[in-house]
């Protein structure tokens, strides 16, 4: 190695010469100007390798866990507070970027209920020389409520979903779903970061659900997903509630889901009809189901919707077994009344099993009718929950 004639411009003492390749040579970015470095006794007698805060003052919503950061809340997914701790010393501590092969350990000491003393130990290699600092940094831990804990403990709400019915009361089936859905809304969107999606509260009300949520889209999400497994319709209203600090106004959002009247699973009497009562089994778009008489399929038209005029006979669940007495021709079969035991002959539909002891039949005030076998083992009950009797044919 040649000597150069580079000197240190601090004290004057000589310095190696650094080739134009060599990445050390770099003017130093903190000191732009600098043509020639310097000397390595300088050069440490400068040299700081952490740079830590003399304390860390964190503030950590007690009911979530976010950490407040900058202007905002921010969730760090911390088990604990010293998992939130070691997080602000991370972001908080700075290493000298000139030292390679950095490694740190930290041991942390609780020393009250709100602080926490951080003992950290940094390694690194700097000019071919290890080197070693150890820092303590306090952080004290300020237990307070985020935006959102906030509100949700304020009962604040953006909008409802109200989960009604038409003629008829929200089944437990359709009430269940409806709370399954919000709780899935908003844990889809908080799997997508968003902090301000909450179900406020749901409760049951004598003509249905109400949802109350903290956004206007959570409403319509989950009061789209409802029409959509349902049927039915749904409304929405602006209200005008308040107006916030800026003087906007602030409207709140009611969705009105009317469910359509009939539900999967029920038997109908339609009016103007003499086809026969029919299984309902979807009501989604126009009212389909099967007739009991012969096992035709029945579709509402376009005008009837999903609310032709029609009475409730019963429901699948009503169904009782009965005995198949004889089976008389392909339109007829004589079952026992279920009622009076009596020997009796209805209609042969054509999901009747003519090997079969027994039947499920709904008495009504349309008559007796033979049912199909609603018994899930059987395959009848398809993943929507409801039933289809087209399912295991063919
Ligand atoms: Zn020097
Ligand atoms: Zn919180």
């Amino acid at each position: 190695m040649s000597e150069s004639r580079a000197f240190c411009p601090r004290c004057g003492d000589p310095v190696p010469d650094r080739s134009a390749s060599d990445a050390d040579a770099a003017a130093d970015p903190l000191r732009p100007g600098t043509e020639v470095e310097l000397c390595d006794s300088c050069y440490f007698d400068d040299f700081d390798f952490i740079d830590a805060p003399d304390r860390i003052d964190v503030q950590v919503c007690a009911r979530c866990g976010a950490v407040h950061r900058g202007n905002r809340w921010v969730d760090v997914g911390a088990q604990d507070y010293t998992d939130i701790a070691i997080e602000e010393v991370s972001e908080a501590l700075a290493v000298h970027v000139d030292v390679e092969d950095v490694a740190w350990q930290v041991e942390p000491e609780q020393v009250g209920e709100n602080t926490i003393r951080m003992h950290a130990y940094f390694t690194g290699v700097v000019r071919d020389t290890p080197v070693e600092e150890q820092v303590m940094v306090p952080v004290k831990i300020a237990r307070q409520t985020c935006t959102r804990c906030g509100r949700i403990a304020g009962d604040y709400y953006a909008s409802i979903v109200q989960i009604r019915a038409e003629d008829r009361t929200p089944t437990s089936e359709e009430v269940d779903r409806a709370k399954e859905i919000a709780n899935q809304v908003v844990a889809d969107m908080e799997a997508t970061g968003d902090r301000n999606a909450f179900v406020t509260e749901t409760s049951e009300t004598d003509d249905g659900l109400d949802i109350k949520v903290s956004t206007n889209k959570i409403g319509k999400k989950i009061s789209n997903k409802m029409v959509e497994e349902f049927g039915g319709t749904v409304n929405d209203a602006e209200t005008l509630v308040t107006e916030d600090q800026d003087g906007n106004e602030v409207y709140r959002v009611t969705f009105a889901v009317r469910l359509p009247p009939y539900t999967p699973g029920e038997v109908i009497d339609l009016a103007d009809d003499d086809g026969g009562p029919v299984l309902v089994r979807s009501a989604r778009g126009n009212l389909k189901g099967t007739r009991v008489t012969t096992g035709e399929r029945y579709e509402a038209d376009y005008e009837e919707g999903n609310s032709p005029e029609a009475r409730r006979l019963g429901d699948l669940d009503d169904a009782v077994e009965t005995t198949v007495v004889t089976v008389e021709d392909e339109n007829a079969v004589q079952v026992l009344d279920p009622e009076t035991f009596q020997a009796k002959t209805v209609a042969r539909p054509d999901y009747f099993d003519p090997d079969a002891q027994t039947v499920p039949v709904l008495k009504s005030r349309a008559g007796v009718h033979v049912l199909p076998d609603s018994d899930p083992d059987t395959g009848d009950e398809d993943d929507d929950g409801y039933y289809d009797p087209y399912e295991n044919d063919g």
